[in-house]
């Protein structure tokens, strides 16, 4: 069973790699990043106060997700453009320090690889928490005027507007008490603010079959 394991913070590239890297591998590609905005999006939608540890919590071992690679229904809504929207994504980092959400959303992911025999999965504690023995760890990185620029290119706005934002919401995820994004020694490094998407899938298939035939 193949499972990588792509980390690191926002705009780094992650999900366009995570995406190609496994179309080329043949596996299925989990964002758990989504799964923390969908229980953004739940407990913004039942109105309850996204401090409340216990509350928010229960609404997420009782929230349904059915999340496929270009959509993630919610409870039964459609929220793939909401939660992408400016509202969850300043939010997503205050609910993804609960430890209890964490649990339950670590269970979720483990579960989706071992039913999907394997997968890409990327998010920010995948290598050092999730799957600490995957086959593959990478953390992906960029400058953060190229990571600010790619979130404009996508969803627009002003450049150093977002990467403020980004700034803030790298800083909550890093220093949060409960699975930090860090950067764990086992992890390949890859800097993606000058590399093709090509390119740099191309290099982690190379690091994948290195690992496999050491094994
Ligand atoms: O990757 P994306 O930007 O969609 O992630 C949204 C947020 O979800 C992150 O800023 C972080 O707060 C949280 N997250 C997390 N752990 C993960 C994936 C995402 O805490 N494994």
């Amino acid at each position: 069973m193949i499972v990588v394991a792509i980390d690191g913070p926002a705009g780094a590239g992650k999900s366009t790699i995570a995406k190609a890297l496994a179309i080329k591998l043949g596996v299925r590609y989990l964002d758990t990043g989504a799964m923390y905005r969908a229980v953004t999006f739940a407990a913004m939608q039942s109105g309850i106060d996204l401090g409340a540890e216990c509350e928010v919590a229960k609404l997420a071992r009782d929230c349904t997700m059915e999340l496929s690679d270009d959509t993630i229904i919610v409870n039964g809504v459609d929220a793939t453009q909401a939660i992408r929207g400016p509202e969850v994504t300043s939010a997503v980092s205050t609910v993804a320090m609960n430890s209890q959400v964490r649990t339950e959303l670590r269970e979720r992911q483990r579960k989706w690889i071992a039913d999907h025999s394997g997968g890409v999965i990327e998010g920010r504690d995948i290598g050092s928490v999730v799957f600490p023995d995957a086959t593959l760890k990478v953390y992906l990185t960029a400058s953060p005027l190229v990571r600010a620029q790619r979130r404009v290119a996508q969803s627009g706005g002003n450049v150093d507007e977002i990467a403020l934002a980004i700034a803030v919401r790298d800083a909550q995820d890093s220093s949060r008490e409960d699975s930090p994004l860090i950067l764990t020694s086992d992890a390949i490094t890859i800097d993606t603010s000058s590399r093709s998407i090509q390119e740099v899938v191309n290099e982690l298939e190379q690091f994948i079959a290195q690992k496999i035939s050491d094994e």
